[in-house]
């Protein structure tokens, strides 16, 4: 269990990991350097990381064996990319552990007609597992040189169902609003009026919230215009940014 709970916590940061990965990364020969091997390590990956802790949507794992995770690190780090952290993917940035990618999209519950909201696109990783299982993805990110970086990469790999914008995804995206499922992959210390408002009747939304150190992946659910909230788990999340460097 307190392992459970140590792997658990490693959502998007995780930095102990990456200081006692990052030299290995540097020196270790490629353990997967073709496509076929990177394939089995997927198939691992899936196995052991995600189907051995409880998801068992077959949507979500469909999508996490096809998803080419490894596309989606920087290339020193790509014989790492199905190890069971999340990895640096530059700008201070990081791509989640492939459990909390997997478990966040499970608990979103999506159908395949859903159009999504994204806030964090990072590496585009997540968005890509999401436009395997639904109609449209939305997705914003901060730092113009990763939402650019991400969007090359989706179009090269023919995604056409995923839009991304350069912008502060603490005001949503209300001209694709309302949303069935909202995914926020940063943590803001409390949760944004207007990422609520932009939620479906029906909708659902998994978003970390709170302070270094103290943060709960949380999701809640409109009903009849209510918000129902439930807790999931203790999680690590890079912090939501303002413009200004300051995080919400
Ligand atoms: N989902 C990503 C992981 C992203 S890490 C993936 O699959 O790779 C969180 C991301 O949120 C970072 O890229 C960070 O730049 C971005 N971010 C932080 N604050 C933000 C904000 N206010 N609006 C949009 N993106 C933000």
């Amino acid at each position: 269990m307190n392992r459970m709970i140590f792997l658990l916590k490693t959502g998007c940061l995780g930095i102990a990991f990456i200081f006692i990965f990052l030299p290995a990364a540097a020196t270790a020969p490629s353990v997967a350097d073709n496509a076929m091997d990177y394939k089995a390590e997927r198939t691992r990956m899936v196995r052991f990381q995600i189907g051995a802790r409880g998801i068992d949507s077959p949507s979500v794992i469909n999508a996490m064996q096809k998803v080419e995770r490894h596309l989606f690190v920087p290339p020193p780090l790509r014989s790492r990319a199905y190890g069971d952290y999340p990895l640096p993917i530059g700008e201070g940035q990081t791509i989640s552990q492939p459990y909390i990618v997997a478990l966040m999209t499970q608990v979103l519950n999506l159908s395949p007609s859903d159009r999504v909201l994204e806030v964090g696109t990072g590496s585009g990783y997540q968005a890509a597992v999401l436009a395997e299982i639904c109609s449209q993805v939305f997705s914003i990110e901060l730092i113009e040189i990763l939402g650019q970086r991400a969007e090359r990469l989706l179009t090269e790999l023919g995604y056409r169902n995923v839009h991304v914008k350069i912008g502060d995804g603490y005001q949503g995206w209300p001209e694709h609003a309302p949303f069935d499922a909202i995914i926020v992959t940063c943590a803001p210390s409390h949760i944004p009026a207007a990422l609520q408002e932009q939620l479906a009747e029906g909708g659902r939304m998994v978003i970390p919230v709170g302070g270094p150190g103290d943060q709960e992946l949380v999701l809640l659910i409109k009903e009849k215009g209510e918000i129902r909230r439930k807790d999931i788990i203790p999680v690590r999340f890079v912090p939501m940014m303002r413009g200004n460097g300051k995080s919400y």
